[in-house]
């Protein structure tokens, strides 16, 4: 990934990974593990358990599904029959689930092992399926986990590794007692992997019971890497975001730009309007083939089109040396996911830039993200779309500003005025078990 420090020294191979492993891992293009897969694979080989302290963005997924693969590939191939569930993940949020699932077929794409994602607010039927038919690792949310645990569907007695990823969010979510609920039925044999972005007592506590004798690996939090990115933040009504994307690309120094829609209409239309305006443009999303993908990904590399569009799933794949613009036509509703998204600029310590425009509906949105990085990002006021009426609070007193992007004045973040702005769209967004997420309504 883009803005992840890398460990120039360690390699893949130095770690004694598989070869089916390795050759995964060079067809992502990864050339050398991330800090915290340096630190953890050794750790998680050796069998230990582990507290990772890690925020998303580090590379931790790998960082513990890579040795967990491998630690199944050497006992896959004796048995027959249908496969137990011997590795479970445990995460808060459906995204996350889909996430590490797509993880998992990439970097276990030469191995044996299967996996399926579960997760609640949709039908049952095809999970059931998938767990009937045998599986061996399980990424779960904890309601619908615990849904089928209690109709016996799933048995998870068999389990050898169990993950808790994002812990602290699982907690926040109030998963604690599901979470709980669930471990109680594993063997107390087994080797657990805890990762949370933060440490507060709930989770110390939690791993003092589930963990022995952890060895605790630490890396730097994402703040820092998003502390790199020059960040800007537009206030903009929803109708004059396309004015304001055309406004900011008259700047001859952007030479190149992603854009992230969060809908693939929504990328189709960006597309279209910037054609209009003489723009080269192209969009990659779900709806378009392989070929059309890849085409437009190798127009957008050699420069041939200045912007690229894409949605947040189709831009997974997507590896782009010294991408210098980002921009968020929309502010994404899972605060990672803007991490993910600024995270694409600024790669090997030159600084990018990360344009955000938000309309009121999204205010609550950028709000998380906010509570995320935890710092604050500069607003632009000079721009001839700025809406007037902004207000939200600050996401915490000791949050740190961060650097602006160059060339535009700014204003500060504004306490005050319209409330309904920031409340319009408070309503929150479901989590995967069709509740609301959000401390305020999970705290238990
Ligand atoms: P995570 O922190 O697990 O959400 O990972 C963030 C992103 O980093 C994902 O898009 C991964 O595909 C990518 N990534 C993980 N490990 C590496 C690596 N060693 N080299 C390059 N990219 C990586």
């Amino acid at each position: 990934m883009r803005h992840m420090t890398k460990n120039t020294t360690i390699t893949f191979e130095s770690l004694q990974l598989i070869q089916p492993i390795q050759k995964a891992l060079s067809s992502e293009g990864y050339t050398h593990p991330t800090p915290i897969q340096a630190q953890a694979i050794p750790l998680i080989l050796d069998k230990r358990d582990l507290f990772g302290i890690a925020q998303t963005g580090t590379g931790k997924t790998a960082a513990f599904t890579i040795p967990i693969l491998q630690m199944l590939a050497s006992h896959t191939h004796a048995e027959k029959g249908k496969k137990p569930i011997k590795c479970l993940i445990l995460t808060p949020t459906r995204e996350l689930a889909s996430q590490i699932g797509e993880s998992i077929a990439n970097y276990g794409k030469h191995l044996k092992s299967n996996h399926t994602v579960i997760f609640g607010g949709v039908n049952q039927f095809s999970q059931v399926n998938a767990i009937r038919a045998g599986v061996e690792i399980l990424i779960a949310t904890p309601g619908r986990l615990l849904d089928l645990i209690n109709q016996r569907i799933v048995s998870l007695k068999e389990v050898q590794y169990l993950v808790l990823d994002e812990a602290d969010r699982m907690l926040d979510m109030g998963f604690i007692n599901d979470v709980k609920k669930i471990i109680a039925t594993l063997p107390q044999k087994r080797q657990t992997l805890l990762f949370s972005a933060t440490m507060p007592a709930d989770i110390l506590k939690l791993a003092s019971t589930i963990l022995y004798k952890p060895a605790t690996v630490e890396v730097t939090p994402t703040s820092s890497t998003v502390e790199k990115i020059q960040q800007t933040l537009y206030y903009v009504e929803k109708n004059d975001k396309k004015k304001l994307l055309n406004h900011i690309l008259k700047d001859k120094e952007i030479q190149s730009a992603l854009v992230f829609s969060r809908t693939k209409h929504g990328a189709d239309k960006i597309v279209k309007e910037l054609i209009k305006a003489n723009i080269t443009a192209q969009a990659i999303h779900g709806d378009k083939s392989q070929n059309a993908r890849e085409a437009a990904l190798r127009n957008f590399k050699s420069g041939q089109t200045r912007v690229l569009v894409a949605t947040d799933i189709a831009a997974r794949g997507i590896d782009i040396d010294k991408l210098s613009h980002v921009i968020n036509y929309d502010i994404p509703n899972i605060p990672e996911t803007y991490v993910h998204r600024i995270g694409r600029t600024g790669r090997a310590g030159e600084s990018g830039k990360a344009y955000s425009f938000c309309e009121t509906e999204e205010i609550p949105n950028l709000m998380d993200i906010l509570k995320l990085i935890k710092i604050e990002i500069p607003v632009v006021t000079d721009h001839p779309y700025a809406m007037t009426v902004v207000a939200y609070t600050k996401p915490k007193a000791d949050s740190k500003k961060a650097k602006p992007a160059g060339g535009n004045k700014f204003g500060g973040i504004r306490n005050g005025g319209n409330k309904s702005a920031g409340k319009s769209s408070g309503a929150g967004k479901k989590n995967e078990d069709g509740n609301m997420s959000g401390k305020r309504k999970f705290k238990r």
